[in-house]
């Protein structure tokens, strides 16, 4: 591609690894950005759910401010203060969700704070071969991990390795091996692929990047069974379906399946800082000893004071029960546009969807284009697909607000086309 192609006259020095909507953002508030233009945007997009508290939540910048001015950064050479307060209330927010280790009643997870999505993800893959390995038994060198068609868990060179999607994938080889690519959706699949040397299954509860697919009721139950059977772990990656956005607080309480392993991140972060962590039965992370995995920044102390007060706000119950209400609300809308054939298809649950345009009238880009003239951040993901995920904070007439550009977005582009 050329210069003048890629950013107009003036050469960008930014590599060119995003294709951004045209917009430049300078502040803002809850869920309303403003451009350098001085123009205001609904962001329905919400950093991909790490905004669930909007933008600059008060009690989340407020804990940042106040961490500011004590420390920041300590490295893990270090303790802090705020570190095993941080492990102890995620542990608590999270662990009655999570499996028990074997022969105790009631959870008592332990928390692994990093930083990226994808770290948590290196680090859950990390853990669950050393267990094979340490506590199953796998021969040295063969651990495998199943993993679902269509998954998104990040952009390490491991994760990519069992990616399906070629934009992702394609130039950056040779591959990590140990992985078994699976229908996403498809539990006997998963149980087919299982054998003496499978650690775990790794999947999203629901498919974020994919376009919100939400899979059969029975999948993840299912799952359960197959996993706990078969002696494998089952590491649900949460970092984009977590803390709220399915109105619970992990997607996984939808079935009523508690996976061993979770990774968080996104949201954890409070849209201040990245954060990111694995939670998982205290049994499976203890395979890790001093030395065997960390990170410069994880954990450290500004992060933990913005992971603490999120961990606050998700204890009061309240952004669950907001995804839940603004969910109705959302999905409502939504189907009112596939009735009246202005979109071909929506999935989703809480206050997240994916949502298809008919591809003859326009490409999720152009319906992203259509949004942003109409002052609505939107983001599209494959083809002709666009995912909502307003901030958890978001009005009720605020989300009505946007469901009404949407409408008017689709009936001029459906018009449009039918004019030629
Ligand atoms: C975003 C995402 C990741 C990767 O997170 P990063 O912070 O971008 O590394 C991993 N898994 C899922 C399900 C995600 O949505």
């Amino acid at each position: 591609m050329t210069h003048e192609a890629r950013g107009g006259a003036q050469a960008s020095a930014l590599a060119h690894n995003y294709a951004p909507l045209p917009v430049t953002i300078a502040s803002a508030e809850g869920s309303w950005a403003t451009d350098v233009t001085g123009r205001r945007h609904l962001d329905m997009l919400a950093g991909y759910s790490a905004l669930n508290f909007g933008h600059r939540h008060p009690a989340l910048v407020a804990a940042a401010h106040a961490q500011l001015d004590r420390v920041t950064l300590t490295s893990r050479a270090f303790g802090h203060d705020l570190l095993e307060p941080f492990a102890a209330r995620l542990a608590a927010l999270v662990g009655p969700h999570l499996s028990p280790s074997p022969g105790h009643a009631a959870s008592d997870p332990l928390v692994l704070p990093m930083n990226s999505g994808a770290e948590a993800v290196e680090t859950a893959i990390k853990v669950a071969r050393r267990w094979g390995y340490d506590v199953k038994g796998v021969a040295p060198g063969r651990a495998t991990i199943v993993v679902g068609t269509g998954n998104f868990h990040g952009r390490t060179t491991t994760i990519v390795s069992f990616s399906d999607d070629d934009d992702a994938r394609a130039g950056f080889g040779p591959y990590t091996p140990g992985f078994r690519l699976v229908p996403y959706g498809d539990a006997d699949a998963v149980e087919a692929a299982i054998d003496d040397t499978t650690v775990a299954v790794l999947m999203e509860p629901v498919q974020g990047e994919s376009g919100v697919v939400v899979p059969p009721d029975d999948f993840w139950p299912r799952l359960r069974t197959i996993t706990a059977a078969r002696d494998v772990l089952l590491v649900a990656d949460e970092i984009q379906s977590g803390l709220g956005r399915t109105g619970t607080t992990l997607a996984c309480e939808l079935w009523g399946v508690r996976p061993d392993v979770v990774t968080l991140g996104k949201a954890l972060g409070g849209g201040i800082v990245p954060v990111s962590a694995v939670v998982g039965r205290r049994d499976v992370l203890e395979v890790l000893t001093p030395g065997s995995h960390g990170s410069t920044f994880g954990g450290n102390p500004l992060a933990c004071a913005v992971g603490l007060a999120v961990v606050d706000l998700l204890a009061t119950g309240e952004p669950q029960a907001a995804a839940t209400e603004l969910g109705v609300v959302l999905h409502a809308g939504l189907r009112a546009l596939v009735d009246d054939a202005l979109l071909t298809g929506v999935r989703g649950v809480g206050l997240w969807a994916g949502v298809d345009v008919d591809p003859h009238v326009a490409t999720g880009r152009e319906l992203c284009e259509a949004l942003l003239a109409r002052g609505v951040l939107a983001k599209d993901t494959h083809g002709s697909t666009i995912r909502l995920a307003p901030p958890l904070t978001t009005s009720r007439a605020d989300l009505e607000l946007g469901l009404d550009r949407l409408r008017d977005a689709l009936t001029d582009l459906v018009a449009r086309r039918a004019a030629g």
